[in-house]
């Protein structure tokens, strides 16, 4: 059975194509309501839709979900519209859900007329106190006997703004004792004397998102509208709308899938909108913030992005993933296409006693070990270079090879050399190493006479260019109580110093620090006087594919 390997969504598309359904036709749409910026877990929403719908040579819809009129921005539609971009997706229509207003008025109105809707006066609290739980039906609401004439004048009212928000909603009469409370009589039309961004002060009635979106995706002729789990429960009224508005029988069909949940990650525009306005973070750019627009300046691609969206599929019940799988198809995008760099962190001088002053060679180094033909670069070695600050141990532990008082390790590139003394500065710091090299062990002159268990690298420290590095860690930790946490080490700020190419570094371009992590020249914060990194991802990982 070859649908074995096809998704569920993908299954049930299958089967409508094969039975005529929507003439053949697949119309998928991604639905964000312009409340803040898009993150990883929407990334997974675009990346579902639009595939689903190039794969069955469909369309998807861009569709602004602002039928809430309170919240919306500009700034978050031009950011929407760059994010959906970005990772490489074309929309078909770009429409606004709020250009819908009089056909969702008009349908309210057919669902009047046919005595299935009717104006209530009962508060929010008694609404919900009515409502009842799942162990006890509801109540009625004495309204629910109104006449469909009543009911049309009434809300007529609501519209001309006779009433003050909360006085009256219009409420869809369904089944007060239906086992599913989400078919309990909702709420389809609340009152909110509030501005719209687009309709203006046309309106002080809107539409609920239960009765709102069944009704936008009809419009448009979306065949397959997927959405989270959440809304599985509100399936049943999803239907009940289109087929009682008169959509009928091919109406879209509402598909859940489970949303998705990353470690170490906070995924919900509220809280992601917090971090922003109290100054935790930079912006919603921050390049520890899980949105797009974060990944994206962090130097995440969109390529990893939706390889990752692609290979944790679609499931039908909840579960987190570890976010050590996204980054480990980050690693694996960048690794075959990004070029080495020497940077050195906490830098310690080392002056290699008997290399003659004043004398600068050019070593040769390989720009990706993976790639042979991306080729070596030179870059120069004198009597003082800087080394890694990890790269030395004035006491060493057990297993370390790297360099100690007495030890010869091989300087990558170009030659061994061997720690003869440790010079202290007066307050017992480290000031430099004084080493001396063999030269002899040139690389490339094929020296075979002994071995080192250490390679470090290194830059001259006469050329070295300061670079400022941002060393990214998790914003979110977990607590030994299990809850996500904010983590007050989420970023570290140093000066290191690279080789000299890298004062030519453009904003956006990435590299590789060579035994460090993969770097991306800070977009907004590299120029011509200054070279800023953020960290993408260090190279090890705990993610077995
Ligand atoms: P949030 O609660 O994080 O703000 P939302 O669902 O309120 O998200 P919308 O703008 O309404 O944000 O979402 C647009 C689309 O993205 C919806 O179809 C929604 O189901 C989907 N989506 C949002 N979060 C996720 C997620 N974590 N995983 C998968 N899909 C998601
Ligand atoms: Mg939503
Ligand atoms: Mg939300």
């Amino acid at each position: 059975n070859e649908n074995r390997s096809l998704n569920f969504i993908h299954q049930i598309i299958e089967k409508d194509i094969e039975e005529g359904t929507y003439g053949g036709e697949v119309y998928t749409r991604f639905p964000p309501e312009p409340n803040g910026y898009l993150h990883i877990g929407h990334a997974k929403s675009i990346c579902l839709n639009f595939t689903t719908a190039q794969k069955y040579g469909g369309r998807t819809n861009l569709r602004y979900d602002d039928t809430n009129p309170v919240k919306e921005d500009m700034e978050y539609v031009d950011s929407i519209e760059e994010d959906v971009k970005w990772l490489g997706f074309t929309w078909d229509k770009r429409l606004w859900a709020s250009d819908y207003f009089d056909t969702m008025y008009e349908a309210a109105m057919e669902l009047i007329r046919k005595g299935l809707a009717y104006v209530d006066d009962l508060s929010p609290d008694q609404i919900r106190e009515y409502r009842g739980t799942l162990k006890e039906p509801g109540k009625e609401s004495p309204c629910r006997s109104q006449s469909a004439e009543e009911a049309a004048a009434l809300f007529e009212r609501m519209r001309a703004g006779e009433f003050a928000d909360g006085e009256r909603v219009l409420r869809a009469k369904i089944d007060m004792a239906s086992p599913n409370i989400n078919m309990r009589d909702p709420v389809i039309y609340r009152i909110a004397h509030t501005h719209h961004h687009n309709t203006g002060d046309k309106w002080c009635i809107y539409p609920m998102y239960d009765f709102a979106h069944p009704i936008e995706d009809a419009i448009e002729g979306i065949t397959h509208s997927i959405c989270t789990l959440e809304f599985e429960d509100h399936r049943p009224l999803y239907d009940w709308v289109l087929k009682n508005v008169g959509f009928w029988p091919h109406p879209p069909k509402q598909i859940e899938f489970a949303r998705l949940n990353l470690t170490n990650t906070v995924m919900s525009k509220r809280l992601l909108k917090a971090l922003v306005d109290d100054g935790t973070v930079e912006g919603w750019d921050d390049p520890r913030m899980p949105t797009i627009a974060g990944l994206r300046r962090r130097g995440y691609t969109p390529q990893a992005i939706r390889t990752f969206c692609e290979e944790i599929g679609v499931a039908k019940s909840n579960s987190t993933i570890d976010i050590a799988m996204l980054e480990h198809f980050v690693r694996d995008d960048l690794k075959d296409k990004v070029e080495n760099r020497n940077v050195v962190e906490d830098p310690i001088k080392v002056v290699i006693t008997n290399y003659p002053e004043g004398r600068t060679e050019m070593v040769e180094v390989e720009n990706n070990r993976n790639v042979p033909e991306m080729g070596n670069r030179e870059i120069p070695f004198s009597r003082e270079i800087y080394i890694d600050g990890a790269d030395f141990m004035e006491v060493p532990v057990k297993k370390y090879f790297r360099l100690f008082p007495g030890n010869e390790v091989r300087v990558k590139g170009a030659y061994f050399i061997k720690c003869e003394d440790v010079i202290k500065n007066p307050d017992g710091t480290i000031k430099e190493l004084h080493c001396t090299y063999d030269p002899q062990t040139r690389s490339g002159n094929g020296f075979e006479g002994r071995k080192v268990k250490g390679t470090i690298h290194f830059v001259d420290a006469a050329t070295a260019v300061p670079v400022r590095v941002r060393n990214y860690n998790y914003l979110y930790v977990e607590n030994e109580q299990g809850e996500q946490v904010l983590n007050p080490d989420s970023v570290e700020e140093k000066i290191c110093y690279a080789e000299p190419s890298l004062a030519e570094a453009k904003p956006g371009e990435r590299f590789q620090f060579f035994r460090h992590g993969y770097y991306i020249a800070d977009e907004k914060l590299t120029n011509d006087r200054e070279k800023v990194f953020n960290r993408i991802v260090d190279l090890k990982s705990s993610f077995k594919p």
